[in-house]
């Protein structure tokens, strides 16, 4: 994808990236993203669960949900990051974090095509733990349309990274300062049972060894 005059990154550009495969795997990644967009003159920026399916970035929710209901033919901005190190460097002022970030500019565009709606409820229920759209119940019609489900087309977008160590002055590298990354890792624990689960049911081997 072409960086546009909106998308090109400006501080530390090295670190940009515009391929579609890195801002991909990037959205792919994030469990959540952040959806800014202005209501009535007020900027407002709401977590929430996205799913991306080729080219379209995808949120659901209540169709009394505010955001959902602002964002239709409006333009919005979604951000994911994923946090991947803090770097502690000899200075306070090259310390820093190591990170996979994307900002993607866009219009929501409602879905109301049955077909591609129950898509789209995929897509976010396999974002959240592949392999779970075929273990749980499907949503009835009824369930379908009391969920609300906007796109966004994934055209205009960035990817920004930062890895490795901190980059200090070099006549800092003299300090008797420990300098080094620690690295974050998001964990899952071992799946616990639903106080009503029926007796003799065992978590699905997506929920027992669940990863990113
Ligand atoms: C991890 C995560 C995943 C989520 N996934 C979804 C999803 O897939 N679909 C969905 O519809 N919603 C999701 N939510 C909830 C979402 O953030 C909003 O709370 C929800 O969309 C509320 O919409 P609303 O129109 O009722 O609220 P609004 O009318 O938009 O909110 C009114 C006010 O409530 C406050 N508020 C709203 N949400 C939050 C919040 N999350 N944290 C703190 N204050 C808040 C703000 O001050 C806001 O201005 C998720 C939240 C989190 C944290």
């Amino acid at each position: 994808m072409e960086p546009t005059h909106r998308t090109r990154v400006k501080r530390l550009h090295e670190r940009g990236a515009y391929d579609l495969a890195t801002i991909e795997a990037i959205l792919d990644e994030a469990l959540i993203c952040h959806v800014g967009f202005v209501h009535e003159d007020q900027p407002y920026v709401i977590p929430t669960i996205h799913a991306r399916l080729g080219d379209n970035l995808y949120l659901h929710g209540s169709p009394a949900s505010r955001m959902l209901r602002s964002i239709r033919d409006q333009p919005i901005c979604v951000t994911v990051t994923l946090l991947d190190g803090l770097v502690l460097a000899r200075s306070h002022f090259h310390s820093s974090m190591n990170y996979r970030s994307v900002v993607a500019l866009g219009t929501g565009r409602e879905v109301t095509d049955p077909e591609e709606k129950m898509t789209a409820f995929e897509a976010v229920v396999e974002h959240v733990a592949r392999g779970q759209w075929d273990t749980a119940r499907r949503p009835t019609e009824k369930e379908l349309k009391a969920t609300s489900i906007i796109a966004m087309e994934l055209s205009e977008a960035s990817a920004k990274i930062r890895t490795g160590d901190p980059e200090d002055d070099e006549e800092d590298y003299e300090l008797e300062v420990w300098a080094g990354v620690i690295p974050v890792t998001i964990g899952f624990g071992s799946p616990l049972d639903d106080s009503r689960l029926s007796p003799g049911i065992e978590p699905p081997t997506h929920a027992t060894s669940y990863r990113r």
